[in-house]
């Protein structure tokens, strides 16, 4: 008798909901001949949000260059641009030996993590967080302990709460600027406060940056590494937000700060890179077009912008839902919506947005999908054009209006 094939007890722990069993559900639902509306990935081009032609073209035109393997660290000339671009923004130091790329920003957060922990050893990670921080820190054999980031605050993380989750075990802290779901973007202040608690216990920094150009209302973006020149910090940013192309997998990572210190954690990060042997070669084509271009994600923000547009008429919508409010992102392509449970009934926010999903057809993912420690958020995605925002909108109102308490 054969027996059961079985995932290793180390996936038990780790979850990435955003593409869990609510997918899955819409999946059944389309294929039983119904429209979704998916309104639950940030994925721009989906919405007809395209990259511009340079970064396409830097693609295509270097197809045949892309045949082969790459160094594992990625071509010369995209990490040199990396290099050049972080230097123009104040982080010191670096050069194209700094610079590592990968098959989008997951790939090197897996890394970074891998590379990393042991069995009990802590990250500091947001809640909520993007779950994937949390994921990868679970499947690399370590603990995520989350902090607090306070809504009353718009979302800022709560310096005082990292510091008093530090221990002995406690490795790295993950800050997520501008935050996906929350869409905040972090003062100067904040950031300081984040990187003190590390300096003081001796942390590996690692921020998540891949949001750094979609700003809103004047929001200024800090890189946490040209504010912390003597601490070891790993940017990672990529093609798939401000660029709007997702699928091209195109992401790097650079190090910055006192590099002889991580040494040996840098060797352990070389041998991954080395183990995958490179990243999509064709892609990191496009990195260079990219670090170059400002221009075409600008006018998308300012007033009258379309995404700028679409933030406005999203955040006008769920406010005026009784038993809803929000904090307005000032940056990213979220909004992080919490339900007052005096109004609406709501005990597992996994299972009423499952209700949600069955009743009008819309698709929204659950604030505890993102680590938050209360069933009482939801997280829309503002990518779709106003007519669709608002019908998931009206969706979403007449759902919850049979949910009133
Ligand atoms: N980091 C954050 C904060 C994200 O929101 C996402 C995607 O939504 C990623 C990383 C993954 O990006 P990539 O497409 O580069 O893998």
């Amino acid at each position: 008798m054969s027996s059961a094939v079985r995932q290793a007890d180390r996936l038990r722990t780790v979850r990435y909901d955003i593409r869990g069993p609510l997918l899955r559900r819409a999946r059944e639902i389309e294929a039983a001949g119904h429209e979704v509306v998916k309104l639950n990935i940030g994925n721009p081009a989906a919405w007809g949000m395209h990259a511009p032609d340079a970064v396409v073209q830097g693609l295509v035109e270097h197809i045949h260059d892309a045949e082969g393997y790459s160094d594992a660290r990625g071509v010369l000339v995209a990490r040199e641009a990396v290099a050049d671009y972080y230097t123009g923004r104040g982080v010191e130091g670096l050069g194209p030996d700094h610079v590592m790329l990968g098959n989008g920003v997951s790939e090197l957060i897996v890394m970074t993590l891998q590379a990393l922990l042991d069995p009990g050893d802590e990250v500091l990670v947001p809640a909520p967080d993007y779950p994937l921080w949390t994921g990868a820190v679970r499947l690399s054999g370590g603990t995520a302990v989350h902090y607090r980031c306070d809504e009353d605050a718009g979302w800022q993380p709560d310096v005082a709460d990292v510091a008093a989750r530090v221990t002995p075990a406690t490795k790295a802290l993950v800050i997520i600027n501008p935050n996906n779901p929350t869409g905040a973007v972090y003062s100067r202040e904040v950031l300081l406060g984040l990187l003190e608690v590390a300096r003081q216990h001796g942390l590996l920094v690692l921020a998540d940056e891949i949001y750094d150009h979609i700003l809103f209302d004047g929001a200024v973006h800090e890189h946490a590494a040209a504010l912390a020149p003597d601490l070891v910090v790993l940017t990672l940013c990529g093609l798939s937000k401000n660029h709007r192309a997702a699928g091209f997998r195109s992401a790097w990572m650079a190090v910055s700060g006192p590099r002889e210190r991580a040494a040996d954690y840098l060797d352990g990060l070389e041998l991954l890179a080395n183990m995958r042997m490179c990243p999509n070669v064709p892609a990191q084509h496009a990195v260079a077009a990219a670090l170059a271009d400002r221009a075409s994600i600008d006018p998308l923000l300012a007033p009258g912008g379309r995404l700028r547009e679409q933030r406005d008429h999203a955040l006008r919508r769920l406010r005026a839902i009784p038993g809803v409010s929000c904090v307005e992102p000032r940056g990213a392509l979220y909004l992080f919506a919490k339900l007052d449970r005096d109004v609406i009934a709501v005990d597992d926010d996994e299972a009423l947005v499952m209700d949600l999903l069955n009743a009008e057809h819309l698709l929204l993912t659950h604030g505890t999908g993102f680590n938050l420690p209360t069933p009482d958020h939801l997280r829309m995605v503002f990518l779709a054009p106003v007519d669709v925002l608002d019908d998931a909108a009206d969706r979403l109102e007449r759902f919850l209006a049979g949910r009133q308490r």
